[in-house]
């Protein structure tokens, strides 16, 4: 296969300047075995099938590709809503733990370390732990417990052990940060990552199985129009896996334009962001070296967001690499526009997006639209967790 221009990491796991694997010596052999079992299962037939029965009739894939009558009356322009919503357990995330979880039964592996923010990939990692009769620890921080009791509640029903992770700032960079010292001190057991961050090959990976993600958006554009290649591709990024899966088929046709979408909270200016595009500097954290918002000293800064989902203070190597080269633009949202963007879908269409998915459809209202675009919006995830949220700003 030749070498795909922007989706494939060199062999070190860097895309540009951006990614590799920066981990303690101890993991070293860990991170080669993940590696050399990765690379084989782009030939393993079992895996594939596997995967795709299992993404089919458990996760309940194809998603619909939704043509919304109403924003294409507004915006002049086909505008398509992936429903990614409509996953089993509420999001994109269960894609990438149903991939990793067959490769930790492929390794032999009994026990699942993960992180959880808002504790959507802490249900799907829990959920495919139950499916796979592993044991499931996940860490989530003290905070993050406190502000989002019902899937916390999820968690624990499903079987898994909810760890506080109560350093710093008691968020999910702190519960990533525990989650690798758990790796470290148990080696057997396997971590099973929420995004495209982390150390090699965890970005490349996560892209790779939720990739399914773009795939479908070509065939649906093809039956439905005709033509399989949009001209605008829109996601929120929080790590980025979902725009990474959303992008990934797109990528190499250039003039499909890509947009990232970040929360920039109270506003870029206020010291209460998350637009880490934006506000980041190269750094290292999490096994990866990646742009990372930081203080004069270094210091991973607070990130802030009223979504718990795209709070992290990084952003995945192949987006950082992307938006700095250009093929990807980024745009920032607000809490504010995030809130109202959500009430016009719920009340327009129906559907109660998540707080993060928000923040994709409100970039609409900061793009130049042609009548001749034809546009796919990725809606990540549905709004139930969030109910809290909206009802406290008086929706
Ligand atoms: C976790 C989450 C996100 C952010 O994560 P990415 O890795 O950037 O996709 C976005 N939307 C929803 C619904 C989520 O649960």
């Amino acid at each position: 296969m030749s070498k795909l221009k922007y989706t494939q990491p060199d062999e070190m796991g860097f895309y540009g300047e951006f990614g590799g694997a920066y981990i303690p010596e101890l993991l070293r052999p860990n991170i080669e075995e993940l590696q050399a079992n990765f690379d084989l299962l782009a030939t393993d037939e079992e895996f594939q099938a596997e995967f795709k029965n299992l993404l089919a009739d458990y996760v309940g894939r194809p998603t619909p590709l939704y043509l919304s009558k109403k924003m294409t009356a507004e915006f002049g322009c086909p505008i398509y809503l992936k429903r990614e919503d409509l996953n089993h357990t509420g999001a994109h995330k269960i894609n990438n733990a149903i991939g990793q979880i067959l490769l930790a039964r492929k390794m032999g592996k009994t026990e699942i370390v993960a992180e959880t923010g808002a504790g959507q990939h802490g249900v799907a990692t829990a959920t495919v732990c139950a499916l796979m009769n592993m044991k499931c620890i996940v860490y989530m921080g003290e905070k993050d417990i406190e502000r989002q009791a019902p899937n916390v509640q999820r968690m624990k029903f499903l079987g898994a052990e909810v760890v506080p992770a109560t350093s710093g700032s008691k968020t999910l960079k702190d519960a990533t940060n525990e989650a690798i010292r758990h790796w470290i001190n148990n080696p057997t057991a396997y971590y099973l990552i929420g995004s495209v961050v982390g150390p090699h090959p965890y970005p490349e990976m996560v892209t790779s199985f939720q990739a399914i993600i773009s795939k479908e958006i070509k065939m649906q554009l093809k039956e439905k129009t005709g033509i399989e290649i949009p001209t605008k591709v829109i996601a929120c990024v929080g790590g980025g896996s979902n725009a990474a899966g959303a992008f990934f088929e797109f990528y190499e046709h250039e003039e499909v334009e890509l947009i990232a979408v970040e929360a920039s909270g109270l506003g870029n200016e206020t010291g209460h962001s998350a637009a880490t595009s934006v506000l980041g500097r190269p750094g290292v954290l999490h096994g990866s070296l990646t742009l990372l918002m930081q203080d004069e000293y270094g210091q991973v800064t607070e990130p802030y967001s009223i979504s718990a989902g795209l709070d992290y203070p990084g952003i995945g190597p192949l987006h950082a690499h992307t938006i700095e080269i250009g093929r990807t633009k980024s745009i920032s949202v607000t809490d504010q526009e995030a809130l109202t963007a959500a009430k016009k879908l719920t009340i327009e269409e129906g559907i109660i997006p998540a707080l993060e998915s928000a923040h994709a459809l409100a970039s609409l209202y900061k793009i130049e639209f042609k009548s001749n675009d034809v546009v796919v919006i990725n809606l990540s995830g549905r709004g139930d967790k969030d109910m809290k949220t909206y009802t406290n700003v008086g929706f």
